[in-house]
């Protein structure tokens, strides 16, 4: 007699359900999606301790017609795909026709459903057994309830976590739901409390506004681009908010959260030099293209998806996000928090605190944020702490760090602009400033020998001259770095570098990308190597050190490319040559720094992605001082 033997279904639905329905999570996805892919407008879920103690999925969606109730439950039974060659058109959530029946393997479910037509259906399954079946009312639309999760399967209930952690996985569920689908209300309530309200009215921001605060969504910036394959809208965050995660940054394609790496490198390299190391933005986009072209058949629990045509994807979103940073100015207004988190200077100083309203009114006074208010339910449901935690303040630490790596007094670029043809320039800046998106200021002060106090009509403008410097030098060592041809300095005595076989072999295999950006690496016997020459522009007196620098990156970073090389020289030759902190600066020096910063290509951030420029807008200050109420 053979031992193999055919599962029975209600045995391969439980075994389906590890996989399909790991944890309430899961089980709140499954249900939404089937609820979007009715063609529902308004769904609201309810959960009950992290969903632990009931999961309710309400939906005005299609419902399901009397004769398909009980196929619903069946393995493998779909509405969504007849033919074969369906699989790669794709435009439902589901596809597998797994779910239901897996959750009702592990649970009492109940459900009630009408078309709208004639009179509704209601079942009752008890971990996988029809237990009641009765006509009901015909309220378009399928109510699913789900209690007694894994009661009947131990183990998994207890490798659940808190009831916290629960929620939290359920709400990310919910809010990457409602900004794949910005025209579908989303209420989520945990134990009868709203955690989440969305207005359905097909506005990304005003979702965005409902998850993430009103304080990001203000400061979204839209983003579009298209290709032949690819429709690519939404919003990316400017760089003055970010996050240490990428949890932050949202994909969806044909509505369809997805993650995948190559896209994050893009919005990586859109935010390349504007955000802090180790930050990420925050970045909400949508993806329109065949489905023909991507493969969403991957494995149910995960979210990577397979694309073709990966790369012309990734340089569109790439070149979206640059051209939404490139079009708008950048400066971060200061940070209520800066006075309120200081304990210190609480006494001495002024306080001024943001109230809720205060944040709202001043938001509802600004013309083209007001859509994103119209909705009274989006107001009370946003979440204001994690709204105002999201506002980055540069901390005096930060500061301190970021000094420590200039050695060199600042003396270049006071030779290289002559303070006369500078004090006309800067006389003039009301009239060459328009391609500037730094508005013209102008300097009234300086504190600490490390900021700059500027003012215009607008306001008053705090500027941290190292990092303006910084920006100027690396704007201007990036384009020096790669035409080393025509200034070229020889060396009285050359410069030896010694290293281990190893790194010799490595530098060997890079000589060529070295003498790209002028490093000349002759070999001097042994794994010794000598440079007779540098470009003229290298940081004066510091050739030794730079080029030793340059070939550790070479060797830190065995892959890089010339691209990368040049990069990362011009930002290590920026820090040498910039002013220190505490250094004091005439008059004349801080109009020559604004003005060339002004001139720079990306004037809001230092090459390391901290900020230049901070602003207090004469709004702000006359409410400061109670001016204006
Ligand atoms: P799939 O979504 O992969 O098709 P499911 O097991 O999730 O499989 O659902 C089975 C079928 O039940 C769906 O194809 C759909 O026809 C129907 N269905 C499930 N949920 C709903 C709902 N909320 N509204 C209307 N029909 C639904
Ligand atoms: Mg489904």
């Amino acid at each position: 007699m053979g031992k193999i033997k055919q599962l029975d279904e209600l045995l391969s639905n439980k075994i389906a359900a590890g996989e399909v329905v790991e944890r309430p999570a899961s089980i709140v996805k499954e249900l939404v999606e089937n609820a979007i892919d009715a063609n529902s407008t308004r769904i609201d879920i309810e959960v009950e301790e992290g969903g632990l103690s009931r999961i309710t999925v309400i939906d005005n969606g299609d419902g399901i017609e009397s004769d398909d109730l009980l196929t619903a439950f069946q393995r493998h039974a779909t509405s969504k795909i007849k033919h074969e060659n369906d699989l790669f058109h794709i435009r439902t959530l589901g596809f597998r026709g797994e779910a239901l029946p897996s959750i009702a393997s592990v649970s009492k479910v109940e459900m009630k459903t009408s078309t709208g037509k004639d009179a509704g259906n209601q079942l009752s399954i008890h971990y996988g057994k029809v237990v009641n079946q009765r006509k009901t009312d015909s309220r378009k639309g399928t109510t699913i309830e789900v209690t007694h999760l894994f009661h009947n399967t131990p183990a998994r209930l207890k490798h659940l976590k808190t009831v916290h952690t629960e929620l939290g996985n359920i709400t990310d569920v919910i809010n990457r739901q409602a900004m794949g689908h910005p025209k579908v209300a989303f209420h989520l309530k945990h134990n009868g409390k709203t955690v989440l309200k969305t207005p359905g009215s097909g506005d990304h921001l005003q979702v965005i506004a409902a998850i993430y605060g009103m304080s990001v969504a203000k400061k979204m910036l839209k983003v579009k681009n298209e290709t032949l394959d690819y429709k690519i809208e939404g919003f990316a965050v400017k760089p003055e908010i970010n996050r240490a995660s990428r949890q932050y940054v949202s994909l969806f394609i044909n509505g369809r959260y997805i993650r995948n790496f190559k896209i994050y490198k893009a919005i990586e390299r859109a935010y390349h030099t504007l955000l802090p190391i180790g930050r990420h933005p925050i970045v909400v986009l949508s993806i329109e293209l065949d489905p023909i072209l991507v493969d969403v058949n991957v494995h149910p629990g995960k979210l990577e998806a397979r694309f073709s045509k990966e790369e012309e994807l990734s340089s569109a979103i790439e070149e979206g996000i640059k051209q939404a940073l490139k079009d708008t100015e950048l400066i971060p207004q200061a940070p209520s928090k800066t006075f309120t988190a200081k304990p210190k200077t609480e006494q001495s100083t002024f306080q001024f605190d943001t109230s809720r309203q205060d944040i709202i009114s001043r938001f509802q006074q600004s013309d083209n944020d007001k859509d994103a208010l119209k909705d009274e339910s989006i107001r009370s449901s946003v979440d204001w702490k994690r709204a105002e935690e999201a506002v980055q303040d540069v901390s005096e630490e930060d500061h301190a760090l970021f000094s420590k790596e200039s050695t060199t007094v600042y003396t270049r670029e006071n030779r290289e602009v002559e303070p006369e043809q500078d004090r006309s320039a800067v006389e003039d800046v009301p009239h060459d400033a328009e391609t500037s998106r730094v508005p013209s200021m102008y300097p009234v002060g300086q504190v600490h020998g490390t900021y700059i106090i500027a003012q215009n009509e607008q306001g008053m403008y705090i500027i941290d001259q190292h990092a303006a410097q910084e920006r100027i030098k690396y704007e201007y060592y990036r384009e020096k770095v790669g035409q080393y041809e025509h200034e070229v300095q020889e060396l009285l005595v050359p410069l030896t570098f010694e290293f281990t076989h190893t790194e010799a072999s490595i530098i060997r295999e890079h000589q060529e990308q070295l003498a790209s950006i002028g490093i000349f690496l002759e070999p001097f016997g042994g794994n010794t190597f000598i440079v007779r020459s540098h470009p003229q522009w290298f940081p004066n007196g510091e050739e030794q050190e730079t080029i030793q620098e340059i070939i550790d990156q070479v060797l830190a970073d065995k892959k890089s490319d010339i691209k990368k090389l040049r990069e990362d020289a011009a930002i290590m030759m920026s820090c040498k040559g910039s002013i220190k902190a505490n250094r004091h600066l005439r008059q004349d020096e801080m109009e020559s720094l604004l003005h060339t910063l002004r001139k720079a290509e990306d004037p809001f951030t230092c090459p390391h992605g901290r900020p230049i420029i901070v602003q207090f807008t004469t709004y702000e200050m006359e409410k400061m001082f109670k001016r204006v109420m």
